[in-house]
């Protein structure tokens, strides 16, 4: 039987950061789903099509990576909808943590198989979210170290200096 991992997320815009997570996290799973949110709490900079697009582009061919949207629904509902065993996180800083232990207890609560697996973020994408991101590119910024090629040229896209 396959192990299905969900990682959700908004993804706006996908960075080298989560790239990071769900190459790790095939190393320990069969598939990862990755559920990009489509009710985001902030306007999106990129609509939910061209988030799918980028996911797209960046795993496209790649066995083990599946690609869906979820909204309006526990996360464990849909986890359990979907056979996963885990759901895969992140882990920047203490503030990360602080947040993801009280969403894994309440998870838990809701769901007691379903188990939340934490990936250290690696050094080298500690420091990106794509909310900085995009503070970074409006302005001008090289964001180009922290996102896929691709998001780079989308970002300047949509930033022209
Ligand atoms: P959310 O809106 O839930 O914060 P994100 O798309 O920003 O969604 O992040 C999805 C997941 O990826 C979260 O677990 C988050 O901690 C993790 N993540 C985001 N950026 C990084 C990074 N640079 N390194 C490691 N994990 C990250």
């Amino acid at each position: 039987m396959s192990r299905i991992a969900i990682y959700p997320g908004s993804f706006d815009p996908l960075t080298c950061g989560h790239v990071d997570i769900i190459r790790r996290g095939l190393a320990i799973f069969d598939q990862i789903v990755i559920a990009v949110a489509v009710n985001i709490r902030k306007q999106p900079l990129f609509s939910l099509d061209e988030r799918l697009a980028i996911i797209e582009d960046e795993f496209q061919g790649h066995d083990g990576v599946v690609l869906d949207t979820f909204s309006d629904c526990l996360l464990v509902d849909y986890a359990r909808r979907k056979g996963a065993v885990a759901i895969l996180r992140g882990l920047r800083t203490s503030g990360d943590f602080e947040y993801e232990l009280q969403m894994t207890h309440m998870n838990r609560t809701l769901a007691p198989t379903i188990e939340t697996v934490f990936l250290a973020a690696s050094p080298q994408t500690t420091h990106i979210s794509s909310s900085l991101i995009k503070e970074v590119a409006r302005f001008g910024g090289d964001v180009s170290s922290a996102v896929p090629d691709h998001v780079a040229r989308r970002l300047s896209a949509r930033f022209p200096s």
